[in-house]
């Protein structure tokens, strides 16, 4: 793709989204916003690759938001992140570009936390959930997080989580998610395991890489 800038307006959203980008000043898409905005929220899978600080959030971010039914109180998608620190990150950033929509319940599962107060929270209900492998897989373990309505998985800083060594966690929580369901792979650099990962975990994936110009 060239690099004409793209406004947020060219998108299908919906006005809450749209009139809180005009808010937030988001005006003009980031280079791997308007690669893959596109792609995601006609329902495919994406592996998506651009250097930190170049906007992955809001580009899963606004896919999530598009695709969440909130008079539906379950699950619906599941965001995986490294740390603790990264999932609050997420957290705050969907948070914010929600802040229009009536009513989305976003709800972290990190390690660090009580998994008591955790439990009382999911049974208040969430459609978001971010959160680190350990946990949510303790959480699964539990019967405490029903996966069994999820139809948005991300993986973010996709690379990070392979060099941590959560491949493993990570195929196990997707194991309890619904085989239909639509999968995006964010990451900052493409080593050989991500096109692994990525064949246990998604459907005909379209990679999408920002070039680098130095
Ligand atoms: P990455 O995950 O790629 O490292 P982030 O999603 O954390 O990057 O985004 C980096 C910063 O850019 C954040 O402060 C975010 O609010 C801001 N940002 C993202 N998209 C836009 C946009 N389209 N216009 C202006 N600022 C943006
Ligand atoms: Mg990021």
């Amino acid at each position: 793709m060239s690099t004409v800038s793209m406004a947020f307006s060219q998108l299908p959203l919906i006005s809450p989204l749209q009139d809180n980008l005009h808010s937030l000043e988001y005006t003009t898409m980031t280079p791997v916003q308007a690669l893959t905005l596109p792609v995601i929220l006609a329902g495919k899978d994406v592996i998506a690759k651009a250097k930190t600080g170049s906007g992955k959030t809001a580009a899963f971010g606004l896919g999530i938001l598009s695709a969440i039914k909130v008079d539906n109180y379950a699950v619906q998608s599941l965001v995986i992140c490294p740390t603790r620190e990264l999932a609050e990150q997420v957290a705050i950033e969907l948070r914010r570009l929600a802040r229009l929509m009536n009513n989305v319940k976003i709800l972290t599962l990190c390690g660090g936390t009580p998994i008591a107060h955790q439990i009382n929270s999911l049974e208040h209900g969430a459609h978001i959930i971010v959160g680190t492998p350990g946990r949510l897989l303790d959480h699964l373990q539990k019967n405490t997080l029903d996966l069994s309505e999820l139809r948005l998985l991300v993986l973010d800083e996709a690379d990070r989580m392979l060099d941590m060594g959560f491949e493993d966690d990570i195929v196990s929580i997707i194991k309890q998610a619904p085989a239909q369901r639509q999968t995006l792979l964010f990451s900052a650099t493409y080593p050989d395991g991500i096109q692994k990962i990525s064949n246990k975990i998604q459907q005909q994936a379209e990679f999408l890489a920002v070039d680098e110009v130095n």
